[in-house]
């Protein structure tokens, strides 16, 4: 990270992503400051040499350049958090990992390139890990160098020095976007809005305004956006300078878009890209093991769209979606049993990713629960037709259970007790899903480990 030559600059938070920003800042010849309010972090901070500085302590932001601040720090809402108070108090500008990034990009932190590397930056409320590890899949597939950083694979600051003509694809949370101070990929990528994290940016306007910094202005030369909420097709308009202009790639699974425009839809399992109202390509998605159901299929659009605004050809992506695994803990079949199949979908924390898993099989026992989010469960009433019957764990199984009514349900508390019930009452043909519209907090420490536990619990059946 350049740009701090002999300046002292504070990192908040000592986890993955703060040491590889101080240890990227020393490298540039800044002067990092590490403080993190656990004893842990601190240790982890001088096992590496990196000098703390009490940033609680008054007078701590007198001689500081910059503040730079973990992910996982609430910097704004519910409350602000008192270090980054203390720092904005002294005019200290903050920032974060990906500003600091896109700042060395800039300028000659990643220095020498014939052909400098280009970033296509991924944000949404859904989907942006498996559109991200898509398009990074379908790039190695095509024997593009390529890493895979953000929220997803590597910190930021963490990856090799891309070569020339090296594309780095970043998956970027509004938090993340919220506070990076310069943020310019090549590409920019919204996949879809639905209320989630609301509480960390004071409502759904905040988090609108956090995801579409992406898209300011001297931002990115390609927009690929999709248009299926009123924000998607609001962003979509707003960067448009003319009718049809090239630099917005439109997507949509609800509607086949038409126009002058530059476009790629999916309908009935086809995608289809069309450009100045003719089609130019168009892949038959149905039956790609990795990319089921019609949220996929959003995903396979967007970054489809991204890969075509790399000049990639439709056959080199074709092939690359055909050969995509999947994410684990994402829709992900995990065993089939006496023609019952145990489908892991932890990743769905929100209303929205379930009602996506809940729409995706015939008949579902629905496994769900855990730490709820704002209103509950009763968004999803319209997509429990499937439904046969409901497992219900964590802290909000009881409001989950009153907000189901009719259809059938039993509180099980635990995971193992869920899949252990589910199974025994299961019949050949029945799916026994995993898709807890909720966070996993209350009983495990994230949202993979859960999977984990329900892969495991299946695993334990067969020993029974
Ligand atoms: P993110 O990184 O945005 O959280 P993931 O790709 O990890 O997205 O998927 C999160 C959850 O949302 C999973 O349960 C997945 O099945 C579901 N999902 C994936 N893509 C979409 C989409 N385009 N729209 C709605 N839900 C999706």
């Amino acid at each position: 990270v350049s740009g701090f030559d002999d300046l002292n600059v504070a990192v908040l938070g000592m986890g993955r992503s703060g040491l590889a920003a101080a240890r990227a800042l020393r490298a540039g010849g800044a002067v990092p400051l590490a403080w993190d309010d656990g004893a842990e972090g601190r240790v982890r901070a001088e096992a590496e040499g990196i000098a703390l500085r009490d940033l609680t302590r008054p007078g701590a932001f007198d001689d500081i350049a910059c503040l730079v601040v973990s992910p996982g720090i609430p910097h704004l809402y519910p409350a602000p958090n008192p270090v980054i108070r203390a720092a904005l108090e002294a005019g200290v500008p903050v920032d974060n990992d990906i500003g600091l990034f896109f700042r060395s990009l800039a300028t000659d932190g990643f220095a020498d390139h014939d052909t400098p590397p280009r970033v296509i930056a991924v944000t949404g409320s859904n989907g942006k890990s498996t559109t991200s590890a898509l398009i990074h899949h379908c790039l190695q597939a095509a024997g593009v160098p390529a890493q895979l950083a953000g929220n997803i694979g590597r910190g930021v600051l963490d990856i090799d020095p891309p070569g020339d003509g090296a594309v780095v694809v970043l998956e970027l949370s509004s938090y993340q976007t919220d506070l990076a101070r310069a943020l310019t990929p090549d590409i920019a990528v919204f996949t879809n809005l639905s209320p989630d994290h609301l509480d960390r940016h004071g409502g759904m306007g905040g988090y609108f305004a956090a995801k579409r910094r992406l898209f300011a202005e001297g931002g990115p030369d390609r927009a690929v956006i999709g248009v299926d909420e009123a924000e998607g097709l609001f962003l979509a308009g707003q960067m448009a300078e003319a009718p049809g202009d090239p630099r917005v790639i439109r997507v949509s699974v609800a509607r086949k878009l038409a126009g002058p425009g530059w476009n790629v839809h999916a309908r009935k399992g086809f995608l289809a890209e069309t450009r100045k109202g003719k089609q130019i390509g168009s892949i038959d998605l149905r039956g790609i093991p990795g990319l089921p159901g019609t949220h996929n299929h959003q995903n396979a659009c967007a970054a489809y769209a991204a890969l075509r605004a790399l000049n990639l050809a439709p056959r080199a992506i074709e092939a690359g979606l055909r050969s995509f695994a999947g994410l684990a803990h994402r829709s992900q079949t995990v065993a089939t049993r006496a023609g019952v199949t145990f489908v892991n979908d932890s990743k769905a924390t929100n209303v929205d990713s379930a009602a996506q898993a809940l729409r995706a099989f015939p008949r579902i026992r629905w496994i769900a629960g855990g730490l709820g989010k704002e209103g509950g469960i009763a968004a999803l009433a319209p997509d429990l037709g499937a439904v046969v019957k409901a497992y219900l764990i964590g802290h909000s199984a009881r409001d989950f259970a009153l907000q189901l009514g009719v259809i059938p349900h039993e509180i099980c508390e635990t995971l193992d007790a869920a899949v252990a019930a589910a199974a025994a009452e299961a019949e050949p043909g029945d799916t026994v899903l995993l898709a807890p519209a909720a966070a996993s907090f209350d009983q495990f420490p994230d949202f993979e480990k859960r999977g984990e536990a329900f892969i495991a619990a299946v695993a334990a059946l067969d020993a029974r």
